[in-house]
């Protein structure tokens, strides 16, 4: 017994190896034969928790017949595959510093190439700094391209608030589906559609903390905003608290084309 787990660690990563290879290969080949015929489309999705940013990714991305990537799914994933840039984000999670730019960068990098964002991509939660969108940028400018747009969904405060203290998230961890108590509502009252758990208020849906994360949330984002302005690729939003996803989706594809 005690031979197979280093020699399954050792297989898995051959494999890893060669992945990364035909991957490489593969999109060095489509960015020299087929970019000039379809042009590729890197979109970055800029907004505050609640706004909506992850359910309109789902809707952009196949109207742009592009992926969205969420930066937080893949580090979850990364982690809970153990794999080397798993391991990496953990040990800087546990020593409670931040990832390092680089780090997420490589990490970014390598989703990047493989086959399902060969044609570009929407980004949900990357880039979060200044030094994250310059180095996306340099990584961009290598494969002769630049991000096209950034979309920033700007929410008031008091709709967000609203609309985070009256969400309820299914407290099946496997699940997570949300709710709305106002906009979105379970069939049964407290009991998710999906899986039949009991849902519950999140502690971090509760208006003090809600706030905190906001501020955080606008130190972060203004810098980025600027960033992209300055460059002319910066679309603004307004969506007001009583609309609904599709029109969302309809204001943002609208601000895409004009
Ligand atoms: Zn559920």
């Amino acid at each position: 017994m005690p031979i197979t787990q280093p020699l399954f660690g050792a297989c898995r990563t051959i494999f890893a190896f060669f992945g990364t290879c035909f991957n490489e290969a593969g999109f060095y080949l489509v960015r020299t034969l087929f970019w000039q015929f379809r042009k590729p489309r890197y979109i970055i999705l800029l907004g505050p928790p609640g706004s909506g940013k992850g359910t309109l990714a789902t809707q952009l991305a196949p109207a742009l017949r592009i992926k969205a990537m969420s930066t937080g799914d893949v580090f979850r994933r990364e982690k809970a595959a153990n794999t080397k840039f798993g391991r990496q984000v953990k040990a800087h999670l546990a020593d409670g510093s931040l990832v390092p730019d680089s780090l997420t960068l490589a990490i970014v990098r390598r989703e990047l190439i493989r086959p399902r964002y060969w044609f570009g991509a929407i980004e949900d939660g990357f880039p979060r700094t200044i030094a994250q969108a310059e180095q996306f940028e340099l990584l961009l400018a290598k494969w002769g391209v630049s991000v096209e747009w950034t979309v920033l969904l700007d929410v008031n405060d008091d709709d967000l608030i609203d609309r985070l203290s009256n969400r309820r998230t299914c407290t099946n961890k496997s699940c997570g589906r949300t709710y709305n108590l106002k906009y979105e509502r379970s069939v049964e009252a407290g009991i998710c559609d999906v899986c039949h758990a009991p849902t519950a208020q999140r502690d971090d849906d509760v208006p003090e903390v809600i706030s905190a994360r906001l501020r955080t949330y606008r130190e972060e984002t203004q810098p980025l905003c600027n960033y992209y302005q300055v460059r002319n690729v910066l679309a603004s939003v307004h969506p007001t608290g009583d609309m609904t996803k599709q029109e969302v989706f309809v204001l943002v594809k609208a601000a895409l084309q004009g």
